[in-house]
């Protein structure tokens, strides 16, 4: 099968969903003009890496896997035994965006699988690591999939050096997910964090989010961590950032997170991560823009149907939904339009583990 990466939204995800189908269904496919429309076109250390973990785990023949190839040619052979594989990105190259593309690859191996990633744990247009571990792996796990990840290390931009350790228990098959209704918020709780910075930063953070939370009515709880070099978990740059996550009424947890910038004022961060967090809440969906994405595969690999309201119907989403169909059959549907609440319905395939 023959993949246009320049597609919809045109970024690296249609290269690491691309490739996670491929060796889950063991269907190879050819993916042309990977990011051309970025500044920094073809493959980057984070894909090359990520691709190169999923050839591992699928016995894949792959070709043009360099830094800055457009196109690459994926073969996979056979589908992982278990057992345990390291990566490591060289750069801060988002760890968390490479789970994206081997979480489903780990859960239709035959045994347990266990893989260490190196690079960034916290960069900026990906998801920080706790998203994975609050909002997106809850949810896979009431499909069925269960994965743990550990956050040994932080990792920042420029050096990464971040650790996630990440392990999967097999699946014979994913059940459909249904998450339409929006049960108002319960709870938000959230994180403060730094490393090798003063600690009246995340004080600050946190203070400003939760004075701002509270005179919204919301009950709010924030942890504060501020680790120096001492701490095994201290990133080697310095780096800071907030994650923020609103229980609702159902269980279900919509995630927003800011990383800190170089001369930006710690209150602003917190002030833009309320705003964005109050803008999710206020669409009244209980899925986030962010999982609205990252659960497409899922739902399109479950068997049945499963049906999701989204706070926001991004690009990324559209492309996600557009590029399973093309790779599956998948039927789906999408009522809404862009950049609103939408509410999506996928019918899966229901691929089972041999
Ligand atoms: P490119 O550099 O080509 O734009 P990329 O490989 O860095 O691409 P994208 O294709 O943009 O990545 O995909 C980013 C993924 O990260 C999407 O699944 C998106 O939902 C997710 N993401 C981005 N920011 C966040 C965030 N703050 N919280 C959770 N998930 C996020």
């Amino acid at each position: 099968m023959e993949i246009d990466g320049s597609m919809g939204e045109g970024g690296g995800q249609i290269l690491r969903n691309a490739v996670a189908l491929s060796a889950v269904l063991l269907k190879p496919v050819k993916i042309k003009n990977i990011r051309v429309k970025r500044s920094n076109p073809g493959l980057r250390p984070q894909h090359l890496t990520a691709v190169k973990a999923v050839a591992t785990l699928s016995s894949a023949e792959v070709s043009g896997l360099t830094v800055g190839s457009l196109e690459i040619s994926f073969r996979p052979l056979k589908r992982l035994q278990g057992g345990s594989i390291k990566f490591d990105a060289g750069t801060a190259g988002s760890t968390t965006l490479m789970l994206q593309s081997l979480m489903p690859t780990m859960c239709y191996a035959s045994k347990p699988v266990e893989v260490e990633l190196r690079g960034g744990t916290n960069n900026p247009l990906a998801p920080p690591v706790e998203y994975l571990q609050e909002v997106l792996i809850p949810v896979i796990k009431k499909m069925g999939g269960v994965f743990r990840i550990e956050l040994v290390k932080r990792g920042f931009y420029p050096k990464g050096g971040g650790i996630v350790k990440a392990s999967s228990t097999p699946i014979d098959v994913l059940k459909p997910i249904k998450l339409l209704e929006f049960k108002g918020v319960k709870k938000i709780r959230g994180l403060s964090y730094s490393c090798r910075l003063p600690g009246h930063i995340v004080e600050r953070m946190a203070n400003t989010a939760e004075e701002f939370l509270r005179r919204e009515g919301y009950d709010v709880d924030i942890r504060r961590e501020a680790l120096q070099p001492n701490d095994p978990k201290c990133s080697i740059d310095p780096g800071c950032g907030i994650i923020l996550l609103a229980e609702l009424g159902d269980g279900s947890v919509i995630g927003v997170d800011k990383l800190g910038e170089k001369g930006v004022p710690s209150e602003r961060i917190a002030r833009e991560a309320v705003t964005e967090l109050l803008d999710e809440i206020n669409s009244e969906a209980p899925v986030d823009k962010h999982l609205g994405d990252q659960l497409v595969i899922w739902a399109c690999l479950a068997e049945g149907i499963s049906q999701y309201r989204v706070t926001k119907l991004t690009k990324h989403t559209v492309t996600s939904l557009e590029l399973c169909r093309i790779l599956t059959n998948c039927r789906i549907e999408i009522e809404g339009i862009e950049n609103k609440p939408a509410t999506i319905t996928i019918e899966g395939i229901g691929l089972r583990r041999e």
